[in-house]
């Protein structure tokens, strides 16, 4: 599903990706962590595109992420990103949120948009909110908005970057809880985070960087068999 192949990256001269490698497949959940500053947000987003790379090659679903000829706004809407931050539209509605990149990227009509908006709101718990605005909600009830919004586009992988690091730590949960229940469906993830608990529940492996390179890719059970 995904393949990150000696993946290297410089800003300036400074490099911050080296020679990274793993793969990820359908269904798989891999949870990247280790310390800031270490390259998991820019590995996370080389992988939609989103940061581009100078060496090695990314595949994505059989679509090579940095080839010149690849259409990165169309392979963008099949990977879901959820950033620490949220980044709903503040000016548009719960509703709105989801409804926009349905009509505008995928072509679905307000109708058929619409209905899968609610239906993506009932299952994250916040069909009641639909009508407000993100500056009404909670970081936790936000948080869930966007993973809703994601799902929108029928997203093949869903990459999550310290989708919790931004949370009160009472509404840490609820939003892990959403994720916990997307990995049990069989969705492919990416996700940083620090937050073992979730990684020990439902990751199938653990990567583990350390200035920029990849030091440990593991299974679970090698990952926390000791502990
Ligand atoms: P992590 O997610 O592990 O905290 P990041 O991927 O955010 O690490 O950052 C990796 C390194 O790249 C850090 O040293 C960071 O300062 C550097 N970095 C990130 N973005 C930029 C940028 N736009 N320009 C220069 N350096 C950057
Ligand atoms: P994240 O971990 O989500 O990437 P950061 O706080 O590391 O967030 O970075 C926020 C923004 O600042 C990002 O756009 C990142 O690319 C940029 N950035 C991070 N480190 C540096 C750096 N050393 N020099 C320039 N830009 C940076």
């Amino acid at each position: 599903m995904i393949e990150i192949k000696h993946v290297s990256k410089w800003y300036g001269a400074t490099q911050v990706l080296d020679d990274c490698s793993t793969r990820i497949a359908h269904g798989e959940v891999v949870v990247v962590c280790g310390p800031s500053g270490s390259g998991k947000s820019t590995l996370i987003k080389t992988v939609n595109g989103l940061e581009p790379f100078q060496k090695g090659e990314i595949i994505v679903d059989g679509i090579s992420v940095g080839a010149r000829d690849t259409d990165l706004p169309k392979l963008r809407a099949r990977i879901g990103m959820v950033f620490q931050s949220f980044e709903l539209f503040p000016h548009l509605s719960v509703t709105q949120n989801l409804v926009l990149a349905q009509v505008k990227v995928l072509g679905r009509s307000q109708g058929e948009a619409a209905a899968r908006a609610a239906s993506l709101l009932d299952r994250v718990g916040l069909r009641a909110h639909q009508d407000k605005f993100p500056g009404q909600l909670s970081g936790g009830q936000q948080q869930r908005v966007a993973i809703a919004r994601a799902l929108a586009m029928d997203p093949i992988a869903m990459l999550f970057d310290e989708p919790t690091s931004a949370l009160d730590p009472e509404m840490v949960n609820e939003v892990l809880d959403v994720m916990v229940d997307l990995a049990s469906e069989g969705m492919t993830m990416m996700v940083v985070t620090h937050e073992m608990g979730f990684a020990r529940k439902v990751a199938d492996r653990v990567i583990f960087m350390d200035v920029g390179r990849i030091v440990e890719d593991c299974t679970n059970e090698e990952f926390f068999g000791n502990l």
